[in-house]
């Protein structure tokens, strides 16, 4: 099916029919070295493969080294085990108290509805995370708001995951008026990778639901490639900017798909075509199963520097890890100088 078909498609259409057999996601790429597909095969049997068609459009055909490629196909590298590569990287589990609520953060409480992903990327932190025994139930409702009526310094509620815009419009709509009913919470944060994957996710009653909330809506999209970022993708991104909700992204800095600056730099550059602004751009965490991916501290250092010198401030995403434990997420450059 070619790009404009796929645009007219329901964004629901396309999360039911997504890509999931290693055979076809090569064949439709035009792709037929064996060890990959023996490799994808394997691999996809501890992280299944999936992936929106829309999403394998953005792929170059006959490109084995597809940056968006790389981010998705099942690889035999995962298989292999590394010292420090961990199911757990970010002892998750261990903050877990109500089901789906993570507060680790002073003003800010994570809040997980759903342990569905549009897409599986293959480097995420969640991918040995067991979610499902893990989500808030229609009852937890109260529990939630019990504990959140005895924080009131959490003025921000992010929706994470999973993904929450696979979630139906009637099921998010539910859970921002419950919010709504809160008085110090003010903002509502939607971390989602779904509108670079299936940009029709933003339709119109979308947008209605956020623009008519009371909170102070922000959505922080995760694009790690300015090839995902098509004319389509982009005016669909401008379109929540034009309805006023802020438009952020995220990034994680992966070995073969963004490491040199160039790259980087392309991605704030388009990013910022749809007024979308680099948010973090995040260390790789140190996840078994995603060791390929990982580089090491010169290099990290030697491309954001690069990324500094040729951006303008606004344009530079924040380098940042997540460790176990802390209070927020650690700043890794220029901390030092202090
Ligand atoms: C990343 C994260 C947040 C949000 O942190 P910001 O620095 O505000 O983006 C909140 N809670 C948890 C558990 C997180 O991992
Ligand atoms: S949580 Fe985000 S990074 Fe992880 S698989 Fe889902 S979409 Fe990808």
């Amino acid at each position: 099916m070619n790009n404009l078909l796929y645009q007219e498609q329901n964004w629901q259409t396309q999360l039911s029919d997504l890509v999931t057999d290693p055979a076809e996601l090569l064949a439709l790429l035009k792709l037929s070295p064996q060890d990959l597909l023996s490799g994808a095969i394997l691999a996809s049997e501890q992280f299944k493969l999936r992936v929106p068609r829309d999403f394998v459009n953005k792929m170059q055909v006959g490109n084995p080294l597809d940056p968006l490629l790389l981010q998705v196909l099942p690889h035999h590298l995962e298989l292999e085990e590394h010292e420090g590569f961990v199911t757990d990287p970010l002892d998750e589990e261990a903050a877990n108290q109500i089901p789906g609520v993570l507060h680790k953060y002073k003003s800010r409480f994570l809040l997980t509805l759903t342990g569905a992903c549009a897409v599986h990327c293959r480097y995420c932190f969640r991918r040995h995370f067991p979610y499902q025994e893990n989500l808030p139930k229609n009852d937890d409702w109260i529990n939630i708001q019990n504990y959140l009526a005895t924080q009131p310094q959490i003025n921000e509620v992010i929706l994470s995951g999973g993904d929450p815009l696979t979630l139906t419009n009637r099921k998010l709509a539910l859970w921002i008026e419950r919010l709504e009913s809160i008085s110090h919470i003010k903002i509502l944060r939607i971390h989602s990778r779904v509108p670079i994957v299936i940009p029709n996710r933003i339709d119109d009653e979308f947008i209605s639901i956020l623009k008519n909330s009371r909170l102070r809506i922000i959505l922080v999209v995760h694009s790690n490639h300015a090839l995902e970022l098509d004319d389509y993708t982009c005016q669909k991104l401008l379109t929540l900017v034009n309805n006023n909700i802020l438009v952020l992204n995220q990034s994680v800095l992966l070995k073969g798909v963004n490491d040199d600056a160039d790259t980087l730099v392309e991605l704030s550059h388009r990013l910022f075509e749809a007024q979308v602004l680099p948010y973090y751009l995040h260390v790789l965490d140190k996840v078994k199963g995603a060791q390929h991916f990982d580089l090491n501290k010169n290099k990290i250092e030697d491309i954001y520097k690069n990324v500094l010198a040729d951006l303008p401030g606004y344009l530079v995403p924040k380098l940042v890890r997540e460790i176990a434990g802390e209070q927020n997420k650690t700043p890794l450059f220029g901390v030092a100088a202090f």
